[in-house]
């Protein structure tokens, strides 16, 4: 037992008042900063050397076995979970094709793919505020659109991303003009300024176990440091995308919109939603074993740093609450898993077999448009059917037994045989059937064998396994209890914990749970 002296018993009930004050205080803004592509391990990977952003991070509330339990781990779906608290069987985004893609939404003064939140179910975090209070003030920004736009759900807020030629911009689902200060802040040609100039580690060889030269890397091509941007600045602002300068641009643009738009300066809460995308080109590039992602955490860690302490130097820090997070993992470059992996895996192409089937399918009479087979899935549209139903399970079967010799596939489900199946034993049932509801027209699932992926890009994401699924989850502000939370928990359980922190209700149920052990 132990005792305590009056005066640390008085001490303590005082900061327990002001916690549990605080905690009905709601903040005046909530910074959510996603980090595309941050697997769960890479905090305390290059804990030592983190001295900025993630190093603060690391000292909130730190959800250490986070994960997102559903089993297309993209971008669009990651993304759309997170201000939600819904799996993609209820947002309607299951992966990226079925994302922000929108030719109706053409963007402003840029040039690239329209986009839109049309395909978005439901509401978000954004919405649920504004039902308490209409001014609430929103700002999305990213460099791609669907890291933009999905966690904002449809809401008609401030979203930009960036586009290839060197400038932030919107869709017209948005507006109808580039407002001033965006315009403004593309006439200072910030991603210009970088033409020419080579990123070098930022840090002494010796604080590098990686090997650098792996040819696998890039597939070949400029694999080694020094990385030199192209002097034309029309290329260097493509390639800009390959670098961490391209976050400090991104995190630059949103302290501006922040200055702007008069985020967190009243009684409201705001909500400012940056995603930054290096870290995901970057892995996809040179894998998440290479020298250059570990440099890239390095200078994230450090130009997170500077964007929280600017935040902090304009807003009452009492009154700010940040969110780290990420919407997927990311597997080791499948040659470089090889080495060590059993069974091995593969790079896997369904290609040949996946035409056959098309081709079975429409002899049985079944229309193209009702038809859609993808690498993970296959989709037949019910009313296309007809009385064909034997017929078309004879061949799905024949076509899961075909995908299931293919070296590189673990297994071929049919959707509703996992929607029953115990989710707790078999979480890769579980995390297909957090992707498509049950009533959903999937019929074939695939899922590979750990590290196994499709195509030849380096390396990439999307299976259910966990180097894909584990990202941070972490909290940071007055109303969080700081530590390290072990326990299994859910990026749908994001969005509760802040409406709870912020005092409003989800708008329809969650299928996440606030983490209020976090919570003063
Ligand atoms: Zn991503």
């Amino acid at each position: 037992m132990i005792r305590l002296s009056l005066a640390l018993a008085a001490t303590l009930l005082a900061s327990t008042y002001a916690g549990s004050q605080e905690a009905r205080n709601p903040p005046s803004l909530i910074v959510l900063v996603t980090v595309d592509q941050l697997r769960g391990d890479y905090i305390d990977r290059f804990r030592p050397q983190l001295t900025g952003g993630l190093a603060r991070f690391a000292r909130g509330a730190w959800f250490t076995n986070a994960h997102h339990d559903h089993a297309i781990t993209e971008t669009a779906p990651g993304h759309a979970t997170l201000l939600s608290g819904r799996f993609p069987r209820s947002t309607g985004i299951a992966d990226n094709l079925a994302g922000v893609d929108a030719p109706n939404a053409p963007l402003l003064g840029a040039s690239g793919p329209g986009a839109s939140p049309e395909r978005f179910q439901g509401t978000t975090l954004v919405d649920w505020l504004r039902a308490r209070d209409p001014a609430t003030r929103v700002l999305s920004v990213s460099m791609k659109d669907r890291g933009a736009i999905l966690p904002v759900g449809r809401s008609r807020s401030e979203v930009y991303w960036y586009s290839t030629d060197g400038r932030f911009t919107t869709s017209r689902y948005y507006r109808d003009a580039l407002p001033d200060w965006v315009n403004r802040f593309n006439e200072r040609r910030l991603p210009q300024s970088f033409a020419g100039k080579a990123w070098t580690p930022l840090l002494a060889d010796s604080a590098y176990k990686e090997l650098d030269a792996e040819s696998v890397e890039r597939a070949g091509i400029d694999y080694v440091f020094p990385h030199v941007l192209p002097a034309d600045t029309g290329a260097a602002t493509n390639q800009l995308r390959v670098t961490p300068w391209m976050d400090e641009v991104t995190f630059a643009f949103a302290l501006a919109g922040l200055r702007e738009l008069s985020l967190g300066d009243g009684s409201r809460t705001d909500v400012l939603a940056v995603s930054v995308s290096a870290t995901d080109i970057i892995g996809h590039s040179f894998g998440p074993d290479s020298k250059e992602i570990h440099d890239q955490i390095l200078r994230l860690d450090r130009s997170l740093g500077a964007f929280m302490d600017s935040v902090y130097r304009i807003r009452d820090s009492t009154r700010v609450v940040f969110a780290l997070t990420s919407d997927h993992g990311v597997g080791r470059i499948p040659e470089i898993a090889a080495r060590t992996q059993r069974p091995p895996p593969y790079r896997v192409d369904i290609v040949a077999p996946a035409r056959a089937f098309h081709a079975k399918l429409l002899s049985l009479g079944l229309d193209t448009s009702a038809i859609e087979i993808g690498v993970r899935t296959v989709r037949i549209a019910r009313s296309a059917r007809g009385n064909r139903d034997a017929v078309i399970d004879a061949a799905l079967t024949a076509y899961a037994a075909e995908l299931r010799r293919i070296p590189g596939v673990a297994r071929v489900d049919r959707l509703r045989d996992l929607i029953d199946r115990d989710t707790l034993t078999d979480p890769i049932a579980r995390r297909w059937a957090h992707q498509f509801a049950g009533t959903s027209t999937i019929e074939l699932v695939t899922t590979l064998t750990p590290y196994s992926i499709y195509g030849q890009i380096v390396a990439t994401h999307g299976s259910p396994y966990d180097y894909d699924s584990h990202v941070p989850v972490i909290f940071y502000g007055p109303p969080f209890r700081p530590g390290r939370y072990t326990e299994f928990v859910r990026t749908v359980d994001l969005a509760p914990t802040l409406a709870a922190v912020a005092g409003v209700t989800p708008g329809e149920t969650p299928d996440g749970v606030a983490l209020k052990q976090a919570i003063r």
